[in-house]
């Protein structure tokens, strides 16, 4: 790989996390970079939506690793240790945890969101983020970080303001979010309640409605000004994650939890690691498999067991899970490779497949006319 030179401009088409990250990477080692964001304010595909950063796949808390990276940790997050989560019988578990499993954060643009932060640190370090602009191909220098390419898994709810105590709940049912979980945040006054489906997509206001009736029925939801909202995940491990010679950040690459959808810290990190491919002409590909992939591929084997799980085995995996004094760890040995996982592994991979199938056109370096009319952004050759 060679190295861009320190006097060119680097534009990066998408300002998510994974962009913001590799932007403001890229601007901490001196380098001019412009981040081009489609919508009219960055966070706009969030508005207003509680998002859980896991902190499971790392013995160090999350908020530590952020640091060590250079990214910012001015957002609101709060610790979440302890929640309930229900069969389709209605049977509750408590889920313990001795350290936060995960960090309640604000996305969009209101003042306290992960978004804003990672704005602020950007700008602050003199990136120049434009929005409105949609990138369509970039000449020359960049990263591509325009977010989902295919709908492997859909979340849909509501947000909305409530006066419910703080807290997180989520419910295992088939028939409320075919093969994921419905799901219940509550944090200073304001919600959001989703069916995260990853399949059944067509019955969506069917899922959304029952997932709706069914945390009335178990906790009393209560929602005032309820907001529409939703959207797609997309989960793939691919090959490499160059488009020509444009690394490929987030979840254009696919990165993801395949198990449960938690994407964010996984689009910090691929926007860190591209940014630093480019400052020290190393090869992308072997930094994000080295890093990234043993943990994604353990999700895709986690993924290809969970979806197996009829409704009447979620009281089995839930009564495990409750007996555990401290989840957070448990979960983080799923995540690790192990003999079982490595041996799972071709099977659970055959087994999981991302929608984003036809390679032929898998929206990156391709000119094709559903290219040229989609939002999608396509790299120069190599
Ligand atoms: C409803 C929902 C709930 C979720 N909950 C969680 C959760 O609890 N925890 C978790 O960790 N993850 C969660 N996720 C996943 C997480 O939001 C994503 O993995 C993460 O935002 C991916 O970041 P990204 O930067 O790759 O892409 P995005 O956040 O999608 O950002 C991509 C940006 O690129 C812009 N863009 C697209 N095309 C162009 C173009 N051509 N030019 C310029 N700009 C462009 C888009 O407008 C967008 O702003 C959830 C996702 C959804 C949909």
């Amino acid at each position: 790989m060679t190295k861009p030179s320190a006097s060119v401009s680097i534009d990066i088409a998408g300002a998510g996390p994974a962009g913001l990250a590799a932007a403001i990477t890229l601007a901490q080692a001196g380098r001019q970079v412009v981040v081009h964001e489609m919508q009219k304010e960055v966070g706009h595909r969030f508005g207003g939506d509680f998002q859980g950063m896991e902190n499971w796949t790392t013995r160090e808390d999350v908020l530590v690793v952020l640091k060590a990276l250079g990214i910012t940790t001015d957002f609101i997050a709060t610790p979440c240790r302890n929640g309930t989560v229900f069969d389709p019988a209605g049977k509750a578990y408590e889920i313990k945890s001795e350290e936060a499993l995960f960090y309640l954060v604000e996305r969009g643009p209101g003042p306290n969101t992960l978004d804003s932060a990672l704005l602020r640190q950007a700008q602050s370090l003199g990136v120049e983020v434009r929005c409105n602009s949609r990138l369509r191909h970039i000449a020359g220098d960049g990263i591509l970080a325009a977010g989902p390419r295919a709908a492997d898994a859909i979340a849909v709810g509501y947000h909305f303001e409530t006066d419910m105590a703080d807290g997180f709940w989520a419910i295992c049912d088939n028939d409320l979010a075919p093969q994921g979980y419905a799901y219940l945040l509550v944090m200073n006054g304001k919600g959001t309640v989703k069916s995260c489906m990853f399949s059944g997509f067509k019955q969506e206001k069917l899922y959304v409605q029952r997932t709706l009736e069914a945390f009335q029925r178990l906790v009393g939801l209560q929602m005032k000004n309820p907001q529409a909202h939703g959207g797609s995940g997309n989960f793939r491990i691919p090959r490499s994650a160059y488009s020509g010679r444009h690394p490929l950040v987030g979840e254009q690459a696919g990165f993801q939890d395949t198990l449960w959808g938690f994407g964010m810290r996984l689009a910090m990190s691929s926007g860190v690691l591209a940014a630093h491919s480019l400052l020290n002409g190393a090869n992308y590909d072997k930094l994000w498999q080295r890093q990234l992939k043993p943990q994604m591929e353990n999700s895709v084997v986690n993924r290809a067991l969970y979806s197996m799980v009829p409704n009447r085995g979620y009281g089995w995996f839930l009564r495990q899970l409750a007996k555990k004094t401290n989840v957070r760890e448990s979960l983080r040995r799923q995540y690790q490779p192990s003999w079982y996982k490595r041996l799972l592994s071709p099977w659970a991979r055959h087994r999981y497949q991302s929608q984003r199938k036809d390679l032929a056109c898998d929206h990156a370096d391709c000119h094709c006319v559903w290219c040229r009319e989609q939002n999608c952004v396509q790299g120069g050759g190599r």
